[in-house]
């Protein structure tokens, strides 16, 4: 649709069931009716048809019966404008940057890629013959493995590293946070795939 924006991932910390899909663009401006200003959105989720969307600001704007949300591509003169959605939508990258010769920059901390792989300390991995080294299935690299945890969960684990170039991608809800191990795939432990990107 024309006028859209990318959206960042809906991070969370709360469980989200598998019916509900993460939006990657959405509309520039949105209000619901009974807003004074004019709010962008930062992430957004689909549920059941309708789209909610997190503004920069902290509001949760989404469609009712009674009360769709108002998009729009521009603003209408004369019409109030969240500063805190402006600006954070700017420094983000999803605005060009204004006039003038000030650059803003707004990056949410945990959406950078993790100084640590995700796969550190974990038995997230697949061994190499000789048993002290083993490939890390979140990132792929080879890194020797250590005997961790305490007497009563005791486990081979690869120690820690830097993510190597081939790391899954994240989950749009909970990022690196929560991966495990099914059927030999890496996912969330939400059920989402976090698939090894393409060579
Ligand atoms: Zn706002
Ligand atoms: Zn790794
Ligand atoms: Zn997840």
């Amino acid at each position: 649709m024309p006028g859209t924006v990318p959206l960042l991932p809906p991070t969370t910390g709360s469980a989200v069931s598998l019916d509900i899909q993460a939006l990657t663009v959405g509309p520039r401006f949105l209000r619901t009716r009974g807003m004074s200003r004019w709010h962008r959105p930062r992430s957004g989720s689909r549920h059941g048809g309708r789209d909610c969307y997190t503004a920069w600001c902290g509001y949760s704007i989404g469609s009712s019966d009674r009360a769709p949300v108002l998009t729009a591509e521009g603003v209408p003169a004369g019409e109030l404008v969240c500063a805190t959605c402006e600006g954070r939508a700017i420094g983000a990258g999803q605005e060009e940057q204004p006039p003038g010769g000030r650059r803003l920059v707004f990056g949410p901390r945990e959406l950078q890629l993790p100084k640590n792989c995700p796969g550190s300390r974990r038995a997230l991995l697949a061994p190499l013959p000789g048993g002290t080294t083993a490939r890390c299935l979140l990132c792929g690299d080879t890194h020797p493995v250590r005997a961790m945890g305490g007497p009563y969960n005791p486990r081979i684990a690869l120690i820690q590293h830097p993510p190597g170039e081939r790391l899954v991608e994240p989950c749009p809800f909970h990022r690196w946070r929560q991966p495990t191990l099914t059927d030999g795939a890496v996912s969330c432990t939400c059920g989402r795939p976090m698939p090894t990107p393409a060579a």
